[in-house]
């Protein structure tokens, strides 16, 4: 039964079933769907308590249809290399559906980073690092990592002294890893982007009156119920900015406990509680639940699986009642759980759209470093002394004074304007991709994930045709 799938496997599946409404030769298809490399690393490291402890680690490279190869390094006791290359497949379609001209790629360490002080893991992720120098599984055009589950910016920042000291070419060797701190040559925005990105897909999701309507829904976030599932580096922000949009979060689901409150979660109370506490647990205004998984069950118009796979599965699917599910994670509904929610009605919103937010700043972080200038540090003061002036002319011309709160917006694009901006270009556009698809081939015969896959197989397979190797 689809159930006992691998992950690679289910991800196949949904590649399939797309590639029937695309007529590639069986071979290039073939050719697309395999993993082209994969590497195990086993190292030892010393804990802190003297002991010698083996690690394992994995890193894949989906395709090499374009390159470098991208994708994040996770750490979790979940990792293995069906994990893995399921991760880095799902890349290359993420990358190809919203033109991002990277191969797919991932990365993970088995570990739980709760047990490990912050030096072993140090130890831990320069000693990977070393690992991918040697097997040329890293390098700014060969495969840049990337943060992902139970990574940040320290990993990476890490990752990038280690390539820094061993790289020979120095020039652009600060392109090798995205997602660093900002004073490390990151970029503004990308911590939030994951989370940025999901609400600006829903934002273009929801504003389709028809499709709206077909679920019983108004258009527009405005007053939209939601039940996010992660309140951690994409959760958290998407939360944000969806209670920024007027959206309503009543229920908040972790690994250790839930909260929920039918009048709208306090977001930011509970990101300070959280800090302080190290969980969400019994944090005021909201009623605690111990167990995390009924939340993702109660009555709301959108739930947001924003953790790990396998998250919504034919157990629990038949009870769960949002008309939108928005796949913030990587993979988090099993084929059959897939099939029990469209069945009933749902519109899923696939994580290979949803969640493209990341890669897509990485991706302008990837640019910045190799131009070595910040976006907007050319045209930012010209913009703003060109609207001045626009504005004293129209003020002349007319009498009318323009308030301060009217100049405001006014200024120059900085940094962080052109790296919003570009990903919501990228947002709508991919979405109005997957929209046309669907109502080519009809919204019934073909689903909205369905759908993100015959765009990303056109366009990596028009890659392979430009680069002459299939006819
Ligand atoms: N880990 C993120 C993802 O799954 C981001 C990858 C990247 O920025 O390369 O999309």
């Amino acid at each position: 039964m689809a159930e006992n799938l691998s992950f690679f496997e289910k991800v196949n599946k949904n590649f399939d079933k797309a590639a029937q409404f695309t007529e590639y030769p069986q071979g290039l298809l073939d050719q697309i769907k395999i993993c082209n490399n994969s590497c195990h690393f086993t190292f030892p490291i010393k804990r802190d308590d003297g002991t010698i402890q083996t690690i394992h680690g994995w890193r894949a490279e989906h395709s090499h249809h374009k390159l470098p190869t991208k994708g994040g390094i996770r750490y979790s006791t979940l990792v293995n290399e069906d994990e893995i290359v399921a991760l880095a497949a799902l890349m290359t379609y993420k990358c190809a559906l919203v033109d991002v001209p990277f191969g797919g790629a991932k990365g993970g360490i088995q570990l739980n980073r709760n047990e490990y002080s912050e030096s072993e893991l140090e130890r831990i992720t320069r000693r990977y690092t070393y690992e991918l120098i040697q097997k040329n599984y890293i390098g700014p055009g060969v495969d840049v990592p990337a943060p992902d589950f139970g990574t940040g910016e320290n990993e990476m920042a890490w990752i990038l002294d280690t390539y820094l000291t061993m790289s020979q070419d120095k020039l652009d060797a600060i392109a090798c890893v995205t997602g660093k701190p900002i004073d490390q040559n990151g970029i503004h925005g990308r911590k939030e982007a994951t989370g940025r990105g999901v609400v600006f897909g829903l934002e273009e999701v929801c504003s389709y009156e028809d499709d709206m309507k077909q679920i019983g829904l108004h258009p527009g976030l405005r007053g939209k119920t939601v039940v996010l599932q992660g309140f951690g580096k994409v959760g958290y922000p998407a939360a944000k900015y969806l209670t920024e949009a007027e959206a309503i979060v009543i229920g908040i689901a972790e690994s250790d406990g839930a909260i929920y409150n039918p009048k709208g979660i306090d977001i930011e109370k509970v990101s300070t509680f959280r800090a302080e506490t190290g969980s969400i647990r019994h944090c005021s205004d909201a009623t605690f639940i111990e167990n995390p998984n009924d939340v993702l069950e109660l009555e709301c118009d959108i739930l947001i699986p924003a953790a790990l796979e396998n998250q919504l599965t034919a157990e629990n699917a038949p009870r769960i009642k949002a008309h939108i599910i928005a796949e913030a994670a990587n993979g988090p509904t099993t084929t059959k759980a897939d099939e029990i929610l469209q069945k009933r009605g749902a519109l899923i919103i696939p994580d290979t759209f949803l969640n493209a937010g990341g890669v897509t700043v990485s991706y302008f972080e990837w640019l910045r470093n190799l131009s070595h200038v910040g976006f907007g540090r050319l045209a930012r003061r010209y913009e703003e002394t060109a609207y001045n002036a626009m504005l004293l002319f129209i003020e002349q011309a007319t009498g009318y004074q323009f308030s301060d709160d009217e100049r405001g917006p006014l200024h120059g694009a900085d940094e962080t304007d052109l790296v919003n901006s570009g990903l919501q270009d990228t947002m709508v556009n991919a979405y109005q991709e997957i929209r046309e698809i669907r109502l080519k081939h009809g919204k019934d015969v073909v689903d909205s994930r369905t759908a993100a896959f015959i765009s990303a197989i056109h366009k990596i397979a028009q890659s392979y045709m430009q680069l002459g190797i299939f006819p």
